[in-house]
Order: structure tokens, then C-alpha cells, then sequence
């Protein structure tokens, strides 16, 4: 279980991050927007413990980011008493819960264990990314307003890509995620999937949307900076 502590307050951070490693849960802290925007898009994240007063911005920018990436795990904000606009905003944008602060750590665990409760995660209906989009539910996908048909695994390798844009995945990743344990390791189904999706996607006019990383892998779309 991997837990992202976004903190600045250093004593904060450190008073939580001990008790969760004592309760064993995988916990890294980013302390500003950048850092954490960078984390819940590079890093396998379950959850996300979210101050709101951050050095670089608000933590909203954080929520704001997740939704535009299709991204549902849960968020816990911790909050300062009085933030009752911020706690109000951040439940829409899709947080989970708040605990105010100071809180009792046992409370921190308990609201986290809701949180993470399979019944409790909040279900996106569809992932955009630049100009595409995929609705999870009928399992089709738009590309600029124009509707692609997808095989099955078609549609599960750009799941996985749309959850994991400006990232690359390697080919090793991308088999033993859309293609489990069925899949020799030396095959090459991979690159041929990618070419069928590169051919689907493609529109005149239009910048290519999966880039090949010599050596690595593939991502969609580049990272903006
Ligand atoms: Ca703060």
C-alpha cells in the first residue's frame, strides 16, 4: 500500500510518516504541488493525504490534476480548522474525506481505512487526455470528437495508457498488465498492438499521440515541460 503524504509542515510530515511506517504502509512525502503533481503521475499511489496551504499553491491544484488524468484514488485533505469553503470545494473536485487538524493519529488511520474500503472508491465514467477520450463504462473511445472502435485489447493497452500519460511504460509492464500471465515475454504483441492503436488514433492533421522511447517503452503524449 502506497500512501502520498503532500505536506510542508516538516514536523507534520515527519509525525505521520513514522506512524505510518509503523503501521506498514509505503509512504512518500512531497511537500509542494509540483512534487506531488509529479508523484501521483510518475508512481503506483493508493492514496493520498493532501494539506490544502501549500508553498507553490493550494492543494485543490492537486485534485484538479487527478481528475484531469481520470486518476480515482482516494484523497484524505488535511485540513486547518476553519478551511470549511476549501473542505467544501475539495469533497466536489473529489477528495474523499478531511480530518482537521491537529488529529489524533488513530483517527488519521481509521478515516484512511474507510477510504480505501473497495465499496468506498470513487468510479470515474470516462479518462480525456489531450483530445481523446474513453468512456469506461461502453468502452468506446473519441479521438478529436471522432468515435474509434476498439478491439478488447486495443481498448485495454489505451486504458493503461490514458492512466498513466507522460509516462513511459516498458514493454515488460505493458504485458503483464493488458495481457497477464498469457503472453510469451519474447513475443512481440506489444509493438504490434501499438501499431494497430497508432493506425486507429491517427487523424490527418493531428500530432501523433504514443511516442516511442528508444530503449524504454512507449508514452503517450510528452510531458509539457
Ligand atoms: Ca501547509
Amino acid at each position: 500500500m502506497n500512501v502520498l503524504l503532500v505536506e510542508d509542515d516538516p514536523r507534520i510530515a515527519s509525525f505521520i510518516q513514522k506512524g505510518l511506517r509503523a503501521e506498514g504502509y509505503m509512504t512518500a512525502v512531497a511537500s509542494t504541488v509540483r512534487d506531488a503533481v509529479g508523484y501521483v503521475t510518475a508512481d503506483d499511489v493508493d492514496l493520498v493525504l493532501l494539506d490544502l496551504g501549500l508553498p507553490d499553491g493550494h492543494g485543490e491544484e492537486v485534485l484538479l490534476h487527478l481528475r484531469r488524468l481520470g486518476l480515482v484514488l482516494p484523497v484524505i485533505m488535511l485540513t486547518a480548522r476553519g478551511e470549511i469553503a476549501d473542505k467544501v470545494r475539495g469533497l466536489e473536485l473529489g477528495a474523499s474525506d478531511y480530518i482537521t487538524k491537529p488529529f489524533a493519529f488513530e483517527e488519521l488511520l481509521a478515516r484512511m481505512r474507510v477510504a480505501l474500503r473497495p465499496a468506498a472508491q470513487p468510479t470515474a465514467q470516462e479518462l480525456v487526455v489531450e483530445d481523446l477520450r474513453l468512456d469506461l463504462l461502453t468502452k468506446v473511445a473519441w479521438r478529436a470528437g471522432r468515435r474509434v472502435d476498439l478491439a478488447p485489447r486495443e481498448w485495454s493497452l489505451l486504458e493503461l495508457f490514458m492512466r498513466n500519460p507522460t509516462h513511459v511504460l516498458s514493454r515488460t509492464r505493458i504485458l503483464s498488465r493488458v495481457w497477464e500471465f498469457d503472453y510469451d515475454p519474447g513475443s512481440n504483441v506489444v509493438d504490434v498492438y501499438v501499431g494497430y492503436l497508432r493506425r486507429k488514433l491517427n487523424r490527418p492533421g493531428l500530432p501523433p499521440l504514443i511516442q516511442t522511447v528508444r530503449g524504454a517503452g512507449y508514452r503517450l503524449v510528452p510531458p509539457e515541460d
